[in-house]
């Protein structure tokens, strides 16, 4: 067996991706027969508009899927899509999906109705497809303190059962960590985990502001990491994860090439780390791809592989009996394919 045919079986957890942006093009051409106008709802113009060319072009295709989710059912048939594509595609057992309600609101969805969509897409998911989901809340860090104090509202005061993790996604250049203490404050205080995004665009001191101020205990990203010995040792000392995402690294330009990745500085510095796809289908790649990228930079054989798999078990916040499960299958599939 290939270590790419091993890692396409393989059970998984992934802990960062994005709701709207896990969306494929065939999910889209649902919704573009739904509200015709945005783009195209021909499968293969569509899958053309997808396809990755630049980031201002991956903006452009996010804004025209944000746009295209206009009413609760369009949420509920998005989530539920989105999962079945995760779970038949990806093996994935277990998901933290980053979702951020602001974008829907803020187009005059009611935070009550989007909850109840997301909840019942993955009550469903849970049953016919035997995927584990749970949600991250994500501030639009662009859209600014408005973005944060809605967020927050919707976390303490409408939160969803399986809502377990408060994020901080947009970008990170004039959109300072340090304002957005309070409402991760309050959010920890209510016992939601910090997970925000840091040190993809910008150097490490934002990712030092995470864990220092927003008390970050997972770091989307954090590339620039790699650049201070300091952090690197207090993220070991810490056991504080880094969600690598290598692709869209590429992508977004965070890292040049995958040569000069840092994810091996990271493993060698002791820093956990974990595999992730980011928004997959708009930087045309899949989790499988990224453990295939990951098995190339860190020279991983089969074993190697499951213990990434492993390291994304053991840093969710997914139940106890959910972690013991998917620890056992990954194990027993490492001993019969491994
Ligand atoms: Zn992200």
């Amino acid at each position: 067996m290939s270590i790419t045919d091993f890692i396409a079986g393989l059970p998984k957890a992934e802990l960062h991706v994005h709701h709207v942006g896990s969306v494929s093009p065939r999910i889209v051409s649902e919704l573009a027969e739904r509200h015709p106008g945005v783009v195209p709802s021909d499968p293969d113009a569509l899958r053309e508009f997808f396809e990755f060319r630049d980031f201002a072009h991956f903006v452009e295709v996010y804004l025209a899927v944000v746009d295209l989710i206009r009413t609760p059912e369009d949420v509920r048939m998005l989530t539920y899509e989105v999962a079945r594509e995760m779970s038949e595609g990806q093996q994935l057992r277990y998901a933290e999906l980053t979702v951020t309600p602001y974008n829907s609101t803020v187009r005059g969805m009611g935070i009550e109705p989007f909850t109840e969509a997301i909840e019942d897409a993955r009550v469903a998911a849970e049953r016919d497809f035997g995927l584990v989901l749970r949600w991250i809340y994500d501030i639009p860090g662009e859209s600014g303190i408005p973005a944060a104090e809605a967020t927050l509202d919707y976390a303490l005061n409408h939160a969803p059962d399986a809502l377990v993790g408060f994020g901080l996604g947009g970008p990170e250049i004039g959109v300072p960590r340090p304002q957005f203490k309070p409402h991760f404050d309050a959010a920890r205080a209510a016992g939601l985990r910090s997970v925000p995004h840091a040190g993809e665009t910008t150097g490490p001191e934002t990712v030092w502001d995470a864990v220092r101020l927003l008390g970050a205990e997972r770091i989307g990203h954090g590339t620039s990491s790699a650049q201070d010995p300091e952090l690197l040792a207090h993220l070991a000392r810490h056991g504080i994860v880094l969600e690598v995402c290598p692709t869209s690294n590429i992508a977004t330009r965070a890292v040049e090439t995958l040569d000069v990745h840092p994810l091996r500085t990271f493993v060698e510095a002791g820093v956990p780390v974990t595999i992730n796809s980011d928004d997959p289908p708009m930087f045309g790649t899949t989790l499988n791809e990224e453990y295939a990228v990951a098995a190339d930079l860190l020279d991983l054989d089969e074993a190697g592989v499951a213990t990434l798999a492993h390291t994304a078990v053991a840093a969710s916040y997914a139940p106890d009996d959910v972690k013991e499960r998917v620890h056992a299958e990954i194990d027993g599939y490492l001993a019969e394919h491994g």
